[in-house]
């Protein structure tokens, strides 16, 4: 079987004008936009070109400071912790409606910003954004303790009480999404908020951040700081009057937040890891299906997600058939200008990624995996990547192990099911997998065995809000969305009062 050469002549042609101009580029602090302290920008450039698209206020420890002491100020002070739950909620829904309205304009700022197909952003993420707003608005005004017995004469009852200053860091690859993830939760608790966007994406969290003042936030309850890890980052995780603290990133700088965290205050922490998700297609899969949903798990936006299916686990039944179809299907993945229409893959987000997924592949032919199709970059400019299929990989491969973060599928054989389980389990991380089958009771073992947060039976990527979303093992801790998200942003206080009569207990 010889590799598939990949076609390059759909080169990429000049990029489209984005319909959009960006109008916010400083810190929001205390509900205004602000020069950073320092007065520092920093660029934030057009993966289509590697252009400069707008310089950003560059937040470092001293506008985290002043972010984090707005933020004390309106959770200790009020009003919002204070105002009734039904005013928040209807805030929350109010924000909901107003990013509805704005849907396509912030559709292209993320693409711009980030690369990945306007048509995603637009139909899938802006809509999934608001969706998540909504249902944390919905939660608001239900949220409540318990009454629980007591051995003695005692009434006692529980408070469900926001835990305060939540800083909150999150990645590139969906800078909508974890902000909707982080935010939502945490202002239907009735907690204020610093978030640290992604150097690589500050673009849309500053436009919508405007829209929530516009539907009413007080100012100081959510604060925006651009800026970078070490620096803004490090500090907001540090701080001695953030209460809680939730991040979405790589692993290594997980373990530096939680380092970060427990050396100063022992403020809570979250934490949303890497993945290298199993797909497990078994014997009696439709294949035709199951390349399919083997594709989009892997390459969906540019390959950028921490639960890619990015270990294909092929029973040796159908491999064959499958790895000629899985490979067919790569060679027609339309790769483009993402404000183009039909575009299912933009460019990855930067260099730096582009580089390393580019170091993964040498890695991956270097180790005598197969390369079917794809390798290398696509077209001229900017960071866009061939859509790349490996076959014969094995376990102990760095392709198989390590999180690529890029379109690059790696397909590997088995024999039988306990094997499957076993391989998928072997790894540091247990974020989700996939499993094709039709066979209800292999759905049914195989969702017990596998160690991971999520399992996807004959779909993947279905992220509802209502959804719980985590890791097990080194993807991190605690869980996003759905009702488990209000318990990262809540504290329980007991209340206990003597009863006066205790015959009418
Ligand atoms: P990263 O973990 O370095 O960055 C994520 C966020 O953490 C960013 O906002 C960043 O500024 C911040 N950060 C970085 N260093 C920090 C520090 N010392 N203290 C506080 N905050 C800090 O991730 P990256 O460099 O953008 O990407 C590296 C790899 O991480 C990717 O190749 C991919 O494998 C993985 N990744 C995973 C996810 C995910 O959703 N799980 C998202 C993005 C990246």
């Amino acid at each position: 079987r010889g590799s598939w050469k990949y076609s390059t002549a759909a080169a990429i042609e000049e990029p489209i004008k984005p319909p959009v101009t960006v109008e916010h580029t400083q810190l929001l602090i205390n509900g205004i936009f602000v020069d950073a302290a320092s007065g520092k920008t920093f660029s934030t450039l057009d993966p289509r070109t590697g252009e400069v698209i707008a310089d950003v206020a560059e937040g470092d420890a001293e506008d985290i400071n002043r972010a984090v002491s707005a933020a004390r100020k309106a959770f200790d002070e009020g009003p919002w912790p204070k105002m009734t739950a039904y005013e928040r909620s209807r805030i929350l829904f109010r924000f909901a409606d107003l990013v509805e309205k704005h849907n396509d304009e912030i559709a292209a700022l993320e693409t711009w910003d980030n690369g990945k197909p306007y048509e995603q952003s637009a139909n899938i993420e802006v809509p999934m954004f608001v969706r998540l707003f909504r249902y944390y608005a919905g939660w608001a005004d239900k949220i409540h303790g318990l009454t629980v017995p007591a051995d003695g004469p005692y009434h006692v009852q529980t408070l469900h009480e926001p835990v305060g200053v939540a800083g909150q860091i999150i990645p590139w690859n969906f800078p909508l999404l974890m902000y909707a993830w982080k935010i939502g939760p945490a202002l239907a608790c009735g907690n204020t908020v610093v978030l640290k966007t992604a150097e690589q994406t500050p673009l849309s969290a500053l436009y919508v951040s405007k829209l929530m003042h516009e539907a009413g936030l007080p100012p100081g309850v959510l604060n925006v700081v651009s800026g970078f890890g070490p620096t803004a980052g490090a500090t907001l995780a540090s701080h001695m009057d953030v209460d809680k603290i939730a991040f979405t990133g790589s692993t290594e700088t997980g373990k530096i937040i939680l380092e970060l965290a427990a050396k100063s205050n022992l403020k809570k922490v979250t934490l949303e890891l890497g993945g290298k998700s199993p797909f497990i297609v078994c014997e009696d899969a439709d294949v035709d299906q199951a390349v399919e949903m083997a594709h989009f798990a892997l390459f969906f936006n540019q390959g950028q997600c921490c639960c890619a299916g990015s270990r294909t686990f092929v029973h040796e039944r159908v491999y064959d058939e499958f790895l000629e179809k899985a490979k067919a299907r790569a060679v027609q993945r339309s790769v483009g200008d993402p404000f183009k229409g039909g575009i299912e893959q933009g460019p990855q987000v930067d260099s730096e990624q582009f580089e390393k997924i580019l170091r993964y592949i040498r890695a991956g032919v270097d180790s005598g995996a197969t390369l079917e199709t794809g390798g290398e970059r696509h077209g001229t400019k900017g960071y866009y990547i061939q859509p790349t299929v490996f076959s014969n990989v094995q376990d102990d491969m760095l392709i198989a192990k390590d999180e690529i973060f890029g379109p690059v599928q790696s397909i590997l054989k088995y024999k039988d099911l306990n094997e499957a389980i076993h391989r998928s389990n072997a790894s540091r991380f247990g974020l989700a997998a996939g499993v094709f089958t039709q066979n209800i009771d292999t759905a049914n073992a195989l969702a017990r065995a596998l160690r991971v947060g999520t399992v996807w039976i004959n779909c993947f990527d279905i992220f509802d809000a209502a959804i719980p979303f985590g890791g097990y093992k080194m993807s991190g801790m605690g869980r996003e969305k759905g009702v488990y998200s209000l318990s990262n942003y809540l504290q329980v206080k007991a209340v206990v009062t003597p009863l006066k009569n205790p015959a009418w207990l």
